[in-house]
């Protein structure tokens, strides 16, 4: 770090210490003391956390003298079940910690060193402006637009000005000629890939039909973690399973929190064999005649031999592949399904005659099942558990999506028109940069085109740290971004330093929600069915020079093509009159709900609606199949599926990988079966936990205290190796080594042991001591989706 930087940092020091401890007095802040204040007195403003954990709630930050002195959350209203409060979880009301963290951005930086290093210094924006500008004209000219990408990011969810892959940046760039898309996402490729074949779409039915269930089965699903606050579906999956009486029942390796208090059982399941366990039970179920006949002929294709396909291989159905008559000709008996899954033969037995017996039974998926090289293979295998057991389109029942509520009263947002049509699966950047030549469509997954035209050449990472910290194998991508004669300029538009910006060359600091106005837009599909809408109204002024990503563009803009693409890309207006404008065309679109003028919105902050029912996926579909079909070819479920048969023929795919039309169960990559489990004999992946979102509020010092990153073993392999809680312990592979606290608990199935995902990395001769579970996992893509398999993973531990 420069000595000039330096200097400057330790101005923000004595500011963010003297706010830490008393409110500093405007006179003692070395930074926009003049103007810091909005107002003297004391009082609440108005916002909402824009982090990506499904949720987004509200906070009411106490502001006196121009400083924020603690977040409260919503208090006003009722605050029962279907009129509940939209209170903010502890992350969120920690915010302060991040605002006012020692480390935050406060002005534009370059590289100095080599990439990775980490040293930069303070330059101007007009030198930041500048140098993003000429390069955008360089590239274009030379390489065309498919050389300029935005890559996946999702520390800034949400806000329609402030957001960094939708918002701003896109207008921009669209508007200069458009840049490389993705698709997908590092939270649900599989599963977005595995329901679209199966169902025609991915969805789920909002967990508001657990009132109504009488079993409630989760595969790897934990909402209480992942989405803490009030208005997400943690508390409304508590609420359900305590008011509806439904047993509960989760299948995961590990006990997480969801199940305190609320689960009847737990079924520990060995990592990745999800896809095992349905075919067991669909054995027993098949056996037994418990199957739900009439639903499987009458809706879905390929589970029995009589509703095959045209083309369709001879002994190609589900049933065939059960019983033993397809290819393998190895009959999935639950014997078969408990060496895999690690599930006692008599438990899978009577789990399929619960299920059966249970109607209406709500099964549902979280994230984590198909975060596996083989993610397709068993998200859709539970789904076809719902199928056979007759659950899809009924109250009370669920196709086995996660859970998605329909409530979709959304604010408009920014017109970002983008002429180029390619994009690749967001995972594959990397790709895109080292190996574009060889980037198509049936071996890269490429859609818009059959091949890219162009190596990524200018790389922005808005409000993200998936870069390195959060992608796959941070040493081998970190060795893809340290050569700048690929990609050679890289942007970071972030309010901290992050493993992800010591790649980056240009380094943007940005002005955080509560530093600037803007609508925050809940996620529709997880904001329970409570709808609401908040407004993020600035509270303090920006720290150092930070500036919004909106005023950022409008800049660059101006360097790119004068005061007319300026124009064009602003039209006139100011961030504050685009909200304005664009809360007029919302007011105008959804003019049933009455909704207040722009300014009573911003004062007020939220705006809470009445509850809608509860959504019940593919209920049109059920009560009258002929005139709401499916989206899949042909109408129908597709458990044998036309689109990923004719994808198995024609896909190239790497070694070991395959593509199934049936949802059957795979041996992959680090999976429970692979022969290196002979070298690295436990399963290993991170897990959502309450300290982060994904890596969010790691800087935050009383979330990190209270929460700190650990290894969690069973006591009969920790045993082995002579490791006791407290332990420092390693966790290494063929791909890195991390090392941390050891949690010795049976919490976590023998034969597994898991990490709190997100944590920072931090490399010390080669062990990264910061225990980033992403030290750890392949980059390999998976077989479909081209996705982040990344919970497939083996290990071996040892006390450090
Ligand atoms: S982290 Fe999620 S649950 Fe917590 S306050 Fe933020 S949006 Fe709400």
């Amino acid at each position: 770090m420069s000595a000039e930087l330096d200097t400057n940092r330790r101005n923000f020091l004595k500011w963010s210490g003297l706010v830490a401890s008393s409110c500093a007095s405007l006179a003692a802040n070395p930074i926009n003391a003049a103007s810091n204040a909005l107002k003297d007195e004391e009082y609440y403003g108005v916002n909402g956390c824009p982090v990506n954990c499904g949720s987004k709630c509200f906070l009411r930050p106490h502001i006196k003298n121009g400083v924020i002195t603690h977040i409260e959350t919503d208090n006003e209203g009722d605050d029962e079940y279907d009129k509940r409060q939209i209170r903010a979880c502890v992350r969120g009301r920690s915010t302060k910690y991040r605002l006012y963290h020692k480390d935050r951005l406060l002005y534009p930086l370059k590289r100095v060193g080599k990439r990775g290093e980490g040293k930069f210094k303070r330059i101007s924006w007009d030198e930041a402006f500048t140098t993003i500008a000429d390069k955008l004209k360089e590239v274009k000219e030379k390489y065309g637009n498919e050389a300029i990408y935005i890559a996946y990011a999702t520390g800034t969810t949400g806000g329609v000005l402030s957001r960094g892959t939708s918002g701003p940046w896109a207008r921009l760039l669209g508007l200069y000629g458009g840049y490389l898309r993705y698709y997908n996402s590092y939270s649900t490729a599989q599963i977005a890939e595995g329901f679209t074949s199966f169902y025609g779409q991915n969805t789920g039915s909002d967990i508001k039909n657990l009132e109504y269930a009488k079993l409630g089965l989760f595969f790897g699903s934990n909402p209480v973690t992942t989405r803490m606050g009030g208005a997400g579906t943690g508390y409304s999956y508590q609420e359900m399973a305590r008011k509806g009486g439904a047993k509960i029942i989760h299948i995961d390796p590990c006990y997480n929190d969801s199940m305190v208090g609320v689960c009847d059982e737990w079924i520990p399941i060995a990592p990745g064999t999800d896809a095992a366990l349905i075919a067991g039970m669909a054995y027993v179920m098949i056996k037994e005649n418990l199957l739900d006949r009439e639903f499987l002929d009458k809706y879905c294709v390929g589970f029995s031999s009589n509703t095959l396909p045209d083309g369709a291989p001879k002994n190609g159905s589900y049933e065939d592949y059960v019983l033993g008559n397809g290819d393998d000709k190895t009959a999935k008996t639950p014997k078969w399904a408990s060496q895999i899954t690690k599930i006692p033969e008599e438990r899978i037995i009577k789990l399929a005659r619960e299920v059966s017996a249970a109607k209406p039974c709500y099964i549902e998926q979280g994230w984590g099942v198909q975060r596996h090289q083989n993610g397709e293979q068993s998200s859709r295998a539970i789904a076809t558990l719902a199928c056979m057991s007759g659950n899809v389109g009924i109250l009370g029942g669920n196709c086995g999506g996660n859970a998605i509520t329909s409530t979709t009263y959304m604010i408009e947002t920014l017109p970002c028109p983008n002429p180029v049509k390619t994009a690749i699966p967001c995972f594959l950047w990397y790709e895109g940069i080292r190996n574009w030549d060889k980037m198509s469509d049936v071996e890269y997954g490429v859609r818009g085109a059959s091949h890219l035209k162009a190596p990524i050449k200018v790389l922005f990472n808005t409000n993200g740290n998936c870069l390195t910290n959060q992608h796959a194998d941070i040493q081998s991508t970190a060795k893809i971004l340290e050569d700048d004669t690929l990609c050679e300029l890289i942007i970071d538009v972030n309010i901290t330093r992050t493993h992800s910006n010591s790649y980056a060359d240009i380094i943007l600091p940005d002005a955080m929600h509560l530093e600037q106005n803007d609508f925050l837009r809940p996620n529709a599909a997880y904001m329970s069915n409570r709808p609401y809408m908040l407004f993020n109204k600035k509270s303090v002024q920006p720290a150092g020079e930070c500036m919004s990503v909106y005023d950022m563009c409008t800049q660059i803009a101006l360097k790119l093509g004068g005061e007319s693409f300026k124009e064009e890309f602003t039209q006139g207006r100011t961030q504050d009159q685009w909200l304005e404008y664009l809360w007029g065309k919302t007011r105008e679109k959804l003019s049933d709900l009455n909704l207040p003028d722009f300014e009573t919105f911003k004062e007020k902050g939220i705006i809470k609606f009445d509850t809608v029912k509860p959504k019940v996926a593919f209920k049109e579909f059920r009560d009258d199949p002929q005139n709401n079909p499916l989206k899949t070819p042909t109408g129908k479920i597709e458990i044998f599926s036309t689109r990923l048969y004719n994808m198995s023929k024609t896909w190239k795919l790497l070694p070991g990988q395959q593509i199934n039309a049936l949802p059957v169960f795979e041996d992959v990559l680090m999976g429970a079966r692979d022969r290196l489990r002979k070298k690295y004999p436990l399963q290993f992946y991170g897990f959502h936990y309450k300290g982060r979102t994904h890596s969010s509020f790691w800087e935050s010092a009383p979330i990190r205290e209270i929460n700190p990153q650990e290894i969690w073993i069973n006591p009969i392999d920790a045993d082995k190796r002579g490791i006791k809680t407290g332990d420092k312990i390693q966790a290494y592979n063929d791909i890195g080594t991390i090392e941390v606290t050891a949690r010795v608990t049976a919490r976590v199935m023998p034969g597994t042991a898991l990490t709190y995902q997100g944590g920072w990395c931090k490399f010390k001769n080669g062990v990264d001591v910061g225990g980033c579970i992403n030290t750890l996992t392949s980059m390999q893509p998976t077989a479909i989706a081209k996705g982040n398999g990344v919970h497939s993973v083996l290990v071996e531990i040892k006390k450090a």
